[in-house]
């Protein structure tokens, strides 16, 4: 019987820099699979737009491994039954070991688990890689031998094995001879409702964007990346989160086009290397306290926060019609393209919890509905940092104050303008609180005073404080 490797893409949907692609090419013969889960049990409600950046990508991918003579098989499933299922199927092509990358969430490595004795009891080996981060979660801790809990320390040591071992991006494979094989199974894949059609999915489209934000963007990023009016930052993240692009591919890239910034502090290059770092910091974080995908709070005090949890603020914060212009603009952008800026992520995660009062997991899992880049670690990461309830997260007695971030990182009402249509005739005085004026009548009433707002949620953390 002939003997073949078969390669499961899962988030790495890539041909270069894939290791699992690259080991199982090495050993011989290679065919691969995409398993396209149709619920959410695996996805953590995944955005119907990410569904369809998907779709889109895995075609690309399957265009991209014909290049290399490797047959893709396309797949829809449920559970980790039907990949069982599949692999039943393929077994009687002698499939030799299935390569994986891993993926870091709890229930993704229990499915690995499951699957990786169902396999062994028939014989066939499982290889995975550990390469999501630039650094394996749980190679880095602290003085008492755990996993940092703070950014700036877990950064330091970063930088210190980056400066030590650099990163190393695995080339394209060359193509291997055709496989000539009776392959069983094809399924086309559904695609979510929303459509991703303005993100380019072909690999060198998705390489020039790295390449053009590393040459000319990245000088500037540290000035100009908190104005969510202008395109400063590099909108890599619905690729990083799918795997369509590695972060060693982004290092490597920042390296060459841009290498002598790095070594300065505050350039705009390493400015943008502390995010990746921060990618990485969230993803450690989950390895080392998987309970995070059970929606936990960090600090477990904070547990204890009477949130009020209105549904009819809640729906006004989802609608985009809080009459808070800023947060209201951000929400109709999410809502309309999946897209939403770092800077108002941060706002209206803050207004949700601080001036609604609402459970930051809440605002966790609609985000997860939306985002085109949704990724558990950094999603939950960053809720758990605004609502001050997770690992080195904003002191709960900061508070955003959405006007006041309107005018300083939307000074010209431009963003608010292109995404708030009742307001675009206003004056820039009044753009960032409109209530003052008969014209903006068309547009919501504020549905909280934040002043007030403000007030209730510090007593609502020292209450909880007390408590524990
Ligand atoms: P750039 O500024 O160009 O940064 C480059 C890359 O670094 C990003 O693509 C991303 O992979 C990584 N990165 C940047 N900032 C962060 C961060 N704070 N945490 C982790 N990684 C970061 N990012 C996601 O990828 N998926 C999410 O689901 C997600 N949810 C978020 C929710 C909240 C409440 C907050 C405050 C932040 C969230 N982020 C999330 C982080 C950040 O907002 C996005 O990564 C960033 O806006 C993506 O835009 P970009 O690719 O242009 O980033």
């Amino acid at each position: 019987m002939p003997v073949v490797q078969l390669v499961w893409f899962r988030s790495d949907l890539r041909v270069y820099d894939n290791a699992a692609l690259t080991e199982a090419m090495a050993q011989g013969p290679t065919i691969a699979l995409f398993v396209a889960f149709r619920q959410s049990w695996y996805q953590h409600d995944m955005a119907p737009v990410k569904q369809d950046l998907i779709r889109r990508r895995v075609q690309a991918l399957q265009q991209e491994l014909a290049g290399l003579n490797v047959p893709l098989l396309l797949v829809e499933g449920n559970s980790y039954q039907d990949v069982q299922s599949v692999f039943e199927q393929l077994l009687p092509l002698g499939i030799a070991r299935v390569y994986t990358e891993v993926e870091y969430e709890l229930r993704e490595r229990r499915r690995d688990q499951v699957l990786k004795d169902w396999l062994a009891v028939r014989g066939v080996a499982w290889w995975q890689c550990d390469r999501q981060c630039v650094f394996v979660p749980g190679s880095f801790v602290n003085g008492s031998g755990a996993m940092y809990q703070v950014y700036t320390p877990f950064k330091k040591r970063w930088l210190q094995r980056f400066a030590e071992q650099g990163v190393q991006v695995l080339a394209k494979p060359k193509p291997q001879a055709p496989v000539v094989l009776d392959l069983p199974l094809v399924t086309p894949m559904q695609g979510g409702n929303n459509s991703s059609a303005d993100w380019p999915v072909q690999q060198d489209d998705v390489m020039q964007q790295l390449r053009h934000f590393c040459q000319q963007q990245v000088q500037d990023y540290q000035k100009l990346r908190d104005l969510p009016a202008l395109d400063a930052t590099s909108r890599l993240s619905p690729y990083l989160a799918i795997g369509a692009i590695s972060v060693r591919q982004c290092i490597a890239r920042l390296q060459v086009e841009a290498g002598a910034d790095l070594q300065q502090a505050n350039s705009g290059a390493s400015v943008w290397l502390s995010e990746l770092i921060w990618r990485d910091f969230y993803k450690h974080v989950l390895v080392a306290w998987p309970d995070l995908i059970k929606h936990q709070p960090f600090q477990t005090d904070t547990a204890a926060i009477r949130w009020h949890n209105d549904e009819t603020l809640f729906q006004a914060w989802c609608d985009g019609t809080t009459g808070y212009p800023l947060v209201d603009a951000a929400m109709r952008q999410l809502n309309q393209t999946g897209w939403m800026h770092n800077r108002l992520r941060m706002v209206v995660a803050s207004f949700l919890v601080k001036d609604l009062h609402i459970d930051w997991r809440w605002g966790e899992r609609y985000f997860m509905s939306r985002l085109i880049d949704g990724d558990f670690a950094a999603n939950n990461g960053g809720w758990q940092w605004a609502a001050s309830t997770g690992t080195d997260a904003a002191p709960y007695f900061r508070i955003f104050n959405p006007v006041t971030q309107s005018e300083r990182f939307d000074p010209d009402g431009i963003f608010i303008r292109n995404w708030v249509p009742e307001l675009a005739r206003l004056p820039n005085q009044h753009i960032h609180w409109p209530h003052k004026l008969p014209m903006s009548k068309e547009y919501p009433g504020a549905v909280v005073d934040h002043a007030k707002a403000r007030q209730v949620t510090l007593e609502l953390f020292r209450h909880a404080r007390q408590q524990g």
